[in-house]
């Protein structure tokens, strides 16, 4: 599995994690089914693909400003549960795309 696969699955648990315990729906609430197909479609066209390794030197970031501040609030409360199922290295990326 490549990279940008990889967290592709990494955001779409953290998101499903997020929601279940905010919102309390059973399926991805609009909001945050929305936030998804935002993230996901980030992360296909990531110009940088496999080789890309300083998300904050991107011409391109993966998140605008608005949906970075709903990422970052997803990954602050479903990152540390994630730990314990995924490497580390899966959230690098993430976390510095977010935060950049
Ligand atoms: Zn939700």
């Amino acid at each position: 599995m490549n990279r940008i696969e990889n967290e592709k699955r990494v955001i779409v648990c953290m998101i499903r994690i997020y929601c279940l315990k905010h919102h309390h729906q059973e399926r991805l609430c609009d909001e945050c089914q929305q936030l998804q197909n935002y993230a996901l479609n980030r992360l296909s066209r990531c110009r940088y693909g496999e080789n890309k390794s300083f998300c904050n030197k991107c011409p391109t970031p993966c998140y605008q400003k608005t949906h970075k501040d709903q990422i970052r609030r997803v990954m602050a409360f479903s990152g540390p549960k994630m730990l314990f199922h995924h490497p580390i290295i899966a959230l690098k990326h993430l976390l510095s795309s977010a935060m950049g």
